[in-house]
């Protein structure tokens, strides 16, 4: 679905954070708005997406982001320690970036002025585009891929706007084979195939495994109230829709991953 663009130009870009990410100074979205659209996706539930237009369908880009973050972070630092999370509303590599490359010029800016931590959540390939700048931050960044189950079908079904899983699973190989700290968030958790971890070891040495109703910031509220299970209904997978439903996940992790490379909800997303 093609997306309506506006450009904007904002008047803050770094936010507090809060909820969830209460363990970060700041969060930063390069964009408002998230051409994506995936049908769980907890933002349809948050006043950033109360404008009568449907979640998807909308982004707007965020003119002149690069030069309003150097001031920010300039003063943010003399403040205290930083620490980010890029992004809690939005996917920072949604198709746009390609041709904005927004998200590229806030990488550009915070290796001159560099935040003691990056934490870039995305579902995107071509977060793979941007390696040489990672490599910059050294361990102070760490590029976490949404892959929620490995089933291509299942994956249509939930985001049938988000990139395919083997795309993401290539971006993870090359990032972390470049040396990037990497982790590949399960989250939230899908209905999978039982070779789902093994394929998931090949590529990243750390997994998050995160649900509904431990990660959507209300307890499942939010995904209730986007009747998502009426989609698991439909295709007869009622069994992965409840609260336990990630402990299947969970402990199929377990038998390839050791201890200390499994988290689990909010811990996996932490500074
Ligand atoms: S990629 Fe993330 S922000 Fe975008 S629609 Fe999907 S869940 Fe929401």
């Amino acid at each position: 679905m093609k997306s309506k663009l506006i450009y904007k130009y904002p008047k803050t870009l770094l936010n507090k954070g809060t909820g969830f990410l209460a363990g970060y100074s700041h969060t930063l979205n390069p964009y408002a708005g998230c051409s994506f659209g995936c049908s769980y996706c907890y933002v349809r539930q948050m006043p950033v997406s109360f404008r009568g237009e449907e979640w998807g369908t909308w982004v707007d880009i965020k003119k002149g982001a690069a030069e309003l973050l150097r001031k920010e972070l300039t003063k943010a630092k003399s403040k205290g320690k930083v620490t980010i999370f890029m992004s809690s509303s939005t996917d920072p590599y949604q198709p746009i970036e390609y041709r904005e490359e927004i998200t590229r010029s806030l990488l550009e800016v915070m290796v001159e002025v560099p935040p003691d931590f990056l934490f870039v959540q995305t579902r995107s390939p071509l977060v793979q585009r941007d390696i040489d700048l990672f490599l910059r931050f050294k361990d102070r960044v760490r590029i976490s891929m949404t892959i929620e189950t490995d089933r291509e079908e299942i994956r249509k079904h939930f985001t049938p706007g988000a990139p395919p899983i083997t795309g993401r699973l290539k971006a993870l190989q090359l990032l972390a084979e470049a040396g990037v700290p990497t982790q590949a968030a399960i989250a939230p958790v899908l209905p999978s195939s039982e070779e789902f971890p093994a394929t998931l070891a090949e590529v990243v040495d750390r997994v998050c495994v995160d649900d509904y109703f431990m990660g959507d910031g209300s307890g499942g509220k939010r995904t209730r109230n986007l009747g998502i299970d009426s989609l698991y209904e439909r295709l007869g997978l009622e069994e992965w829709y409840n609260p336990a439903a990630w402990r299947i996940v969970y402990d199929r992790l377990k038998g390839v991953f050791s201890d200390d490379q499994v988290y689990v909800s909010q811990e996996g997303f932490a500074p």
